[in-house]
C-alpha cells in the first residue's frame, strides 16, 4: 500500500507550520500544490471530487466518491498526494478516507493504516470455519490434461500452490458448456483446502450468490452478508455470466472484489464467455476481470476424449472395450458432460436389462444422446441455415411476399423446422410471419410430395439435412 509507505517520505524544506486547523482550508492548500504537479484533466478527474471532512489529532479525513477512486489514486498519485499533505500539514499527518457510499450507509471511516493491517495475508485465526460447498469429486488427479485445457489447468495448479500470491488474480476461466470449468475451479478449491487447512475457501455459483444476497436484504442482513464474503481467503464464483443485468448484486460484488483483491485474497471466476463479451455486466467489473489471467477451455480433441472416457469408465468400474471407447469418442465430440452422460446411460441400461455392453447398445445410446440435442435447435437456427444456403435475406422469409424463391425457401424452412425442432405447427406458422398451422401442413405435404420427383429439391433437402446434422 503505497500511501502508507509514503507516510515516511522525507519532507521537503518547504513544510509549513499550520495554524488554521480547518479541514477545508488545509485541503485547499494541498490542492494548490497538487495542481502544479498533475495535468488539468487528472486534477479535475481525481482530485477535484475529493471532499475534505475533518482534521483533528494530525489526521485529515477525506471523502472519495467510490472505492475505485481510492485504488486509482493509491496506484497512480499516492506520492503526489502524500507529499502535498506533508508539506501543508506536517510529516506526522495521516490521511484517512471514507467512501461516499459508505457515508450513506453510516459506516465508520476506514483509516488507511487500518486498510493496510486488514490487507495482510495472514490467517483468519479468529473466524469460525465455513462450509466450502466444494464437491470432493472434483480433483486435479481426475482432471484429464489435453490441448484444450492446458493453460487453464497449469494456471489452476499454480494458483493452488500459491493462492493470492501469483499475478493470476483474479483467475478468469471461460469456455462452452460441459468442458470442465466447474471441475477445474473446484479442483483449485479442494487442493487449497487440503494444502492450507486454515484458509477459508468458498465455492458459490453466481446464481446462488445472488439468491443469498436477495435473502440477506429481505432479512436486513446485507451488512453481515458483505462482511462474510469479505472474510474469505479464496473466493470461487462459478458462472459469473449470471450476474448479468443484476445491478445491485454486481455492485455488491464489486466492493467485495475490491476488498479481497486489495488484501491479496485469491479470486477465481468461471464464465461461458471471455470478459469482453459479457453483456449486461458493469464495465468496472469487466475491467477488473481482465486484471489477472484469462484462460479458455476448448473442446477436447479425439485423444483427450478417449483418455477422459477411459478414466471415467475406470472410475465407474466399467469394463468397456477400446473399440467402443473409440466409437463414442468419434461420435460425441463437443462436450465432456455428454461423454460422461453416455457412459452413465450405458451402465444404467446394461445393469437394468442385464445386457452386455456391446456395440449395439453403445450405438443406440450414442444415437439417443445425439437426438436429444434436436430439442435445442430452434426455428431461427433452421431458418438461418436455409436462407444462407439459398442466398435469401433472412427477414424476407417472414414477409407476406409471394415471390417464388422466397416461398420455396419458406416451405423448406417450415418442413425442416417440423423435422428437427420440437415446436408445434402453430408455433412454426407464427414464426413465419403469423401464418396459420394449416399453411405449415400444406408446405410440408408439398415438399413430401415433390421430393421424389424433383431431383433439385431432393438435393437441396439432403444438403440442408447434412448441414443441420453437423451442428447437432
Ligand atoms: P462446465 O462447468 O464447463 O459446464 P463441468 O466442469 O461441469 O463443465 O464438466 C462436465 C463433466 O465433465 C464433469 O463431470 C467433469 O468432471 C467432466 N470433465 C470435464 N473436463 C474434464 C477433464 N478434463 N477430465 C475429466 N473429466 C472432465
Ligand atoms: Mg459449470
Amino acid at each position: 500500500m503505497k500511501i502508507v509507505d509514503n507516510l515516511k517520505v522525507q519532507l521537503s524544506e518547504k513544510t509549513e507550520i499550520v495554524t488554521n486547523q480547518d479541514a477545508k482550508y488545509l485541503w485547499k492548500k494541498c490542492l494548490a500544490i497538487i495542481k502544479e504537479q498533475v495535468k488539468p484533466i487528472t486534477f479535475n478527474t481525481w482530485f477535484n471530487p475529493i471532499i475534505p471532512l475533518e482534521y483533528n489529532d494530525n489526521n485529515l479525513k477525506i471523502q472519495l466518491p467510490t472505492q475505485f477512486f481510492w485504488e486509482w489514486i493509491d496506484e497512480h498519485y499516492s506520492s503526489i498526494l502524500m507529499n502535498a499533505v506533508h508539506r501543508v500539514i506536517g510529516p506526522a499527518c495521516k490521511l484517512s478516507f471514507i467512501v461516499k457510499e459508505e457515508v450513506e450507509n453510516e459506516k465508520p471511516p476506514i483509516s488507511i493504516v487500518e486498510v493496510k493491517s486488514n490487507g495482510s495475508n495472514g490467517k483468519n485465526n479468529n473466524l469460525p470455519p465455513i462450509e466450502s460447498n466444494l464437491n470432493p469429486r472434483y480433483q486435479f488427479s481426475n482432471f484429464i490434461k489435453g490441448e484444450g485445457n492446458q493453460l487453464a489447468r497449469a494456471t489452476a495448479l499454480a494458483i493452488s500452490d500459491n493462492p493470492g500470491e501469483t499475478s493470476f488474480n483474479p483467475f478468469f476461466i471461460y469456455g462452452g458448456v460441459g468442458l470442465g470449468k466447474t471441475h477445474l475451479i473446484q479442483a483449485i478449491g479442494n487442493k487449497i483446502s487440503e494444502k492450507f487447512p486454515d484458509k477459508r475457501v468458498l465455492y458459490v455459483s453466481a446464481d446462488d450468490f445472488t439468491r443469498k444476497f436477495v435473502d440477506a436484504i429481505q432479512n436486513h442482513q446485507a451488512n453481515e452478508f458483505q462482511n462474510f464474503y469479505r472474510s474469505i481467503d479464496v473466493l470461487i464464483i462459478d458462472d459469473i455470466q449470471f450476474l448479468s443485468g443484476k445491478e445491485k448484486t454486481q455492485d455488491l460484488f464489486f466492493h467485495i472484489f475490491n476488498t479481497l483483491h486489495q488484501a491479496r485474497k485469491q479470486i477465481v471466476l468461471s464464465s461461458d464467455k471471455p470478459p469482453k463479451e459479457l453483456k449486461g455486466l458493469d464495465e468496472r467489473l469487466i475491467s477488473r476481470f481482465k486484471w489477472g489471467l484469462q484462460a479458455d477451455i476448448q473442446p477436447p480433441d479425439f485423444e483427450t476424449r478417449v483418455a477422459i472416457l477411459n478414466s471415467k469408465a475406470q472410475e465407474f468400474g466399467m469394463n468397456i472395450s477400446p473399440q467402443l471407447i473409440e466409437f463414442i469418442s468419434t461420435n460425441i465430440t463437443s462436450n465432456i458432460r455428454e461423454l460422461e452422460g453416455c457412459l452413465i446411460k450405458m451402465l444404467a441400461t446394461a445393469t437394468i436389462s442385464s445386457k452386455e455392453i456391446d456395440m449395439e447398445l453403445t450405438r443406440k445410446i450414442v444415437k439417443e444422446i445425439a437426438s436429444d440435442k434436436k430439442v435445442s435447435l430452434g426455428i431461427d437456427d433452421i431458418t438461418k441455415i436455409v436462407c444462407e444456403f439459398l442466398s435469401i435475406p433472412e427477414n424476407k422469409i417472414r414477409e407476406k411476399t409471394r415471390k417464388k424463391e422466397i416461398v420455396f425457401a419458406r416451405q423448406i424452412a417450415m418442413y425442416l423446422s417440423k423435422e428437427f425442432t420440437s415446436n408445434s405447427l402453430k408455433t412454426i406458422g407464427l414464426y413465419f410471419g403469423g401464418r396459420d398451422h394449416s399453411t405449415v401442413i400444406h408446405s410440408c405435404n408439398l415438399i413430401e410430395k415433390n421430393i421424389g420427383s424433383d431431383p433439385y429439391l431432393q438435393d437441396v433437402i439432403e444438403k440442408l439435412r447434412s448441414k443441420i446434422d453437423m451442428i447437432i
